[in-house]
């Protein structure tokens, strides 16, 4: 459903929550709210008119950003870790690479010649570490709830799969870009694979696997989906 405040169009999602969310989305700014099942559209457009400065400040970081598609590693681009937007920040040294966080700021230090295939390389490796991190929690987690166990994972940079799996094997290949999106998408994901241990296809017998152990996973796969970024069609290997 959308309503239109002050010539915003916002998109708005009723939900069974407790309080109104807002968010501006990358890489226009559309603006969407999740609501209380039972909130009037004049209590949300209210709600929405008491943001307007943020919501408009928002937009603007987001115009400063060069466009999603032509990714350079340059100062004022997005960095996701998580589900948290940052803004990069890049620093030049000849001290080796890093990449440290303050406030919403990703400061990325790299040498001042790098390529932007360089840069991207090394956030991706720092990606994988913050994945290795997570599974290594998460894996045993889902393992012990569901009582299939894999033979073992590895991260891979994928364009067009967050996960898959080997049902002979019982290998388990998870994207890289995961540690992009909220943690509850990976707990979703790893949960999807280790059940194909069990059932090969998506049907019903699939569905009640997942279904016991996250009730809410088609939430999560949505929001696995939604708001693509610019990832899924980088063709960076
Ligand atoms: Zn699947």
């Amino acid at each position: 459903m959308q309503i239109v405040v002050s010539n915003i169009s916002v998109e708005v999602i009723r939900k069974d929550i407790k309080n109104m969310h807002l968010s501006v989305l990358p890489p226009d700014g559309r603006v969407r709210v999740s609501a209380p099942v039972r909130l009037t559209d004049e209590a949300i457009t209210m709600f929405v008119r008491t943001k307007l400065g943020w919501i408009k400040k928002q937009r603007e970081k987001f115009q400063q950003q060069p466009r999603q598609s032509a990714r350079q590693f340059v100062s004022g681009e997005s960095l996701y870790v998580w589900g948290r937007q940052y803004f990069l920040q890049v620093e030049y040294s000849y001290k080796g690479n890093s990449l440290v966080f303050s406030g919403d700021k990703a400061i990325l230090t790299v040498r001042k010649e790098s390529t932007a295939k360089q840069r991207e390389a090394f956030v991706n490796e720092w990606y994988r570490e913050q994945l290795k991190r997570e599974v290594a929690k998460y894996l045993p987690k889902w393992e012990k709830i569901t009582g299939l166990y894999c033979s073992g994972w590895q991260s891979k940079y994928m364009t067009t799969k967050w996960g898959t799996c080997n049902t002979n094997t019982r290998k388990i290949w998870l994207n890289l870009q995961l540690a992009k999106k909220p943690i509850e998408c990976l707990e979703y994901v790893i949960l999807h694979e280790l059940a194909h241990l069990k059932v090969k296809n998506h049907g019903p017998e699939f569905v009640a696997v997942l279904d016991p152990h996250m009730p809410q996973w088609q939430e999560r796969k949505k929001l696995l989906n939604e708001s693509k970024l610019d990832y899924m069609d980088s063709n960076f290997e």
